[in-house]
């Protein structure tokens, strides 16, 4: 069965374009990119335009909210029966590929793959390695302690310190089914006992963590907001800086140097903030941290993107909730990132940074058919997210129309 989206207009990513054209699938894939297709079957895509499935590449679909009060009073697994509807809510908003930064397990991916549950293709990376007392510490002053994702089998404690532990994490996570390996090497905004300006690891414990999974076939993904840690991330070779805060020149010019993507996730500090407003639980000192990083953010991302660091689009959802995703491409433009640059960043650089640019990220003969039908203008990004109506993932049409407003829940 050959179907052909015909009369519309299709995002060329590499060229950065949108042009008139149809687009041929069969058996999952695309099979040709043209004009005046012919198939057993069309759809039509009049006044419309097919952008390639989108990529998200920092989320947390296994959290439903950031409220720890919430939280510590939700069974454990009424949260994974939440998971498959996060998943859905991404998927309807046109994101046929997540990279998990933390909480998503090995039975999520396979409930996702074996079709138990839908929603978009997955990466995890299971849990994130923190060290005592750093961003992916549990430990509240009360001595309580409240994780976000509390452990259970297939998925640990993500404290270590000191290399030996470390080796031995990331083994254990690997083991775990980690596609790739998440550490915080700073402090962070939501951890309230930690500041976002000081690194965590030290040099020799992230080389460690670079080497181990790079021996298994796995990048290392860095929750980065101060400098140090940035540089520090950077140097010992992590494909990823994410959120990226406190950039200075030299972190840009490593970044450039080693090719390291910037993931600046500028939706979740807001996402924060509104969260805060709308009643959610955020301990103080972690609001305060939100307020206070806001600028220097823009600010890197500014001069990151100037320099040509490569920039892939992730949210931290659901810091704002899933569903929500592409508000952070407008965001992205605001920051004066071209329209046709941020769905790249959303589509063909989202998939060099998770090693799949020669299955998705564009719409060309021999890729997988990951699909998103918008109507209206798809380069106004501050209205794409209403204009999603259909998304096909290989082939398969996943999500036709789409909820108003995704619940906030
Ligand atoms: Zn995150």
């Amino acid at each position: 069965m050959r179907t052909v989206f015909s009369g519309g207009q299709v995002f060329d990513a590499r060229g950065r374009t949108v042009a008139e054209a149809d687009v041929a699938i069969e058996d999952g894939r695309i099979v040709d990119v043209g004009h005046h297709l012919d198939g057993d079957r069309s759809v039509d895509a009049t006044g419309r335009t097919l952008l390639p499935g989108l990529f998200d590449c920092h989320v947390h679909i296994a959290a439903r909210h950031i409220d720890v009060w919430r939280l510590l009073q939700t069974p454990l697994s009424y949260r994974f029966f939440e998971t498959a509807r996060s998943l859905q809510e991404t998927l309807r908003a046109g994101i046929t590929t997540i990279r998990d930064a933390g909480g998503a397990d090995l039975g999520m991916k396979r409930a996702l793959e074996d079709g138990l549950i839908s929603g978009p293709r997955l990466q995890i990376s299971v849990v994130m390695l923190s060290q005592t007392g750093g961003h992916g510490d549990p430990w509240l002053p009360s001595g309580a302690e409240a994780p976000l994702i509390p452990t259970y089998p297939g998925m640990p404690s993500g404290v270590v310190d000191g290399p030996a532990e470390i080796r031995r994490k990331v083994r254990e996570l690997i083991r775990d089914g980690a596609d790739v390996i998440k550490v915080a090497s700073s402090g962070g905004v939501l951890s309230s006992g930690d500041d976002p300006r000081h690194p965590q690891f030290r040099p020799d414990e992230l080389e460690v963590m670079v080497t181990e999974a790079a021996a298994a076939g796995r990048w290392v993904m860095a929750h980065a907001q101060s400098t140090i840690g940035i540089k520090n991330a950077v140097r010992a070779g992590v494909r990823s800086i994410e959120h990226g805060i406190y950039l200075d020149d030299e972190a840009i010019d490593l970044m450039l140097h080693r090719g390291t993507f910037l993931v600046p996730t500028l939706v979740a500090v807001q996402g924060v903030i509104d969260a805060a407003a709308a009643g959610a639980q955020i301990p103080e000192p972690s609001l305060r941290k939100a307020r206070e990083v806001k600028e220097a953010h823009s600010d890197s991302f500014r001069r990151a993107l100037a320099a040509g660091v490569r920039i892939a689009m992730g949210t931290d959802s659901p810091i704002t909730p899933h569903g929500r995703n592409l508000r952070e491409l407008a965001l992205m433009a605001e920051q004066g990132m071209a329209a046709p640059e941020a769905l790249a960043a959303a589509t063909q650089t989202a998939a060099e940074l998770l090693g799949l640019q020669d299955e998705l990220g564009s719409i060309e003969a021999g890729k997988r058919a990951d699909l998103v039908l918008v109507s209206g203008d798809p380069l106004q990004l501050a209205t794409l997210g209403e204009h999603v109506e259909a998304v096909w993932k290989d082939g398969v049409e996943v999500s036709r129309g789409r909820l108003a407003s995704p619940s906030a829940a």
